[in-house]
């Protein structure tokens, strides 16, 4: 008998029906002899509307009353599910992250997983019960009700999994699997069999929304293998593992491309060229909370300086200016400029580490295309390029098939509407 931990998104469990269908699978999954876990999101939008409830009420509602707030979507989810899954003949308990044992700390709206005590989900699955876990949601150690972030429902299935020593954690979303390009963008895009912990993670942080970035972390940390489905089918989805010994997984070279259109860039013009300056511009962003990706310093005109470019979050960009533009006089650089309309293009592959030709490859296809390259970052896995927002499309599609990665027949089907 082997314990599975079942994870279903928003737009799995949107409605009465699709509430109905998890619970089928639920139900089938336990009748099939295993121990089952779920974890379930708010439904459908439903963390959206609270938001935007909250936001009609104050502009600056207190971060803790916001995290009670948004843990009552998976209340109403989890405890639907639960009816659902006893009304099939199957014992079915639902658990808030407090009643679960996620402990974390007090990071409201961001908080991070300190320690799992999922004693009282043991004690159901001994009673024979399926146990039913809000997700995206823990408790502090003053016993105030914190949430794990956007999308942290999956962070909520691996740590259970792993803390339960499940055979696996199944993520249930409304599309296949991870594919080799978002399908909405380049609908060649292929499904992806078989990927390993580090791609996935580099995907996840570059742009590619099918996994919690610390949910992907936690598989790699305690090796727990993930399994990438469609709740709205039975095909075989992607699986997600650290390699190992007996399976390095090394091919294939590239695993695929990820985009992000969420960032902007900020250039600092006419920076000094003299030792700490771009350590005193660095510290005036640190302070102004922004999380500086990309960076590019160029010989500006004036060879005695150089400008300094870097991308951000785009919701970071107006406070960083602005301590940008209070620290010029003090800084000596001559100005700073924001450009939003700049899209991310990150190739992903595990086969870059001992493969040559690589960014030949990309460059080529980039130039073939007629596109423009603003600036280039790379990992030990991945090429990462910033162009002009509406290169984007077109330079995802020329990369896709210069790396071979085109499927012959589409093959990607948008169960859903929010790849969550
Ligand atoms: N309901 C939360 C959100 O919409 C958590 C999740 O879906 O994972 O972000
Ligand atoms: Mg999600």
């Amino acid at each position: 008998m082997a314990l599975i931990v079942q994870k279903f998104g928003g737009s799995s469990v949107a409605d009465a029906a699709g509430i109905a269908r998890v619970a089928d699978r639920v139900a089938a999954t336990k009748r099939a002899g295993n121990d089952v876990v779920v974890v379930v999101s708010a439904m459908g939008d439903s963390t959206d509307e609270l938001l935007d409830l909250a936001a009609s009420i104050t502009d600056d509602p207190p971060a803790r009353e916001m995290d009670i707030l948004l843990t009552a979507g998976e209340r109403i989810s989890m405890s639907l599910l639960a009816m659902a899954i006893s009304a099939r003949g199957v014992p079915a308990r639902s658990y808030t992250g407090q009643q679960a044992g996620v402990l974390t700390d007090t990071a409201y709206g961001r908080a991070q997983i300190k320690k799992m005590a999922p004693e009282r989900i043991k004690r159901t699955l001994d009673e024979g019960g399926v146990a039913i876990v809000a997700g995206f949601q823990g408790v502090n150690d003053d016993n105030d009700v914190t949430t794990l972030g956007r999308g942290g429902s999956d962070t909520t299935a691996v740590a259970l999994a792993a803390s339960l020593k499940a055979a696996v954690c199944e993520i249930y979303t409304d599309v296949d699997g991870i594919f080799t390009a978002d399908p909405r963008v380049v609908p060649k895009a292929r499904r992806i069999p078989l990927i390993t912990t580090d791609e996935t993670l580099e995907l996840a942080a570059h742009g590619a929304k099918i996994l919690h970035l610390r949910a992907v972390e936690f598989a790699r940390r305690y090796n727990v293998p993930l399994h990438v489905r469609s709740s709205f089918s039975d095909k075989e989805g992607t699986w997600v593992r650290n390699p190992t010994e007996e399976n390095p997984m090394e091919d294939p070279i590239i695993a695929g491309v990820a985009h992000d259109a969420s960032q902007g860039k900020i250039t600092v013009l006419g920076c000094p060229d003299r030792p700490g300056v771009a350590a005193r511009i660095f510290h005036v962003c640190a302070d102004a909370g922004a999380n500086v990706d990309t960076i590019v310093q160029n010989v500006s005109p004036d060879s005695a300086r150089t400008d300094i470019s870097f991308t951000l979050p785009i919701e970071q960009a107006k406070s960083t200016m602005q301590a940008l533009q209070a620290a010029e006089d003090d800084l000596g650089f001559t100005g700073v400029k924001y450009t939003e309309s700049i899209g991310i293009l990150s190739l992903v592959g595990a086969g870059m580490r001992t493969h040559t030709g690589i960014s030949a490859t990309l460059f080529g296809a980039l130039f073939d295309a007629g596109i423009n390259i603003h600036m280039i970052s790379t990992s030990e896995i991945r090429i990462s390029v910033v162009l002009a927002i509406e290169d984007l499309p077109a330079a995802l599609t020329a990369v896709h098939t210069a790396f071979d990665l085109d499927a012959s027949a589409t093959e990607a089907v948008v169960y859903g509407g929010t790849g969550r």
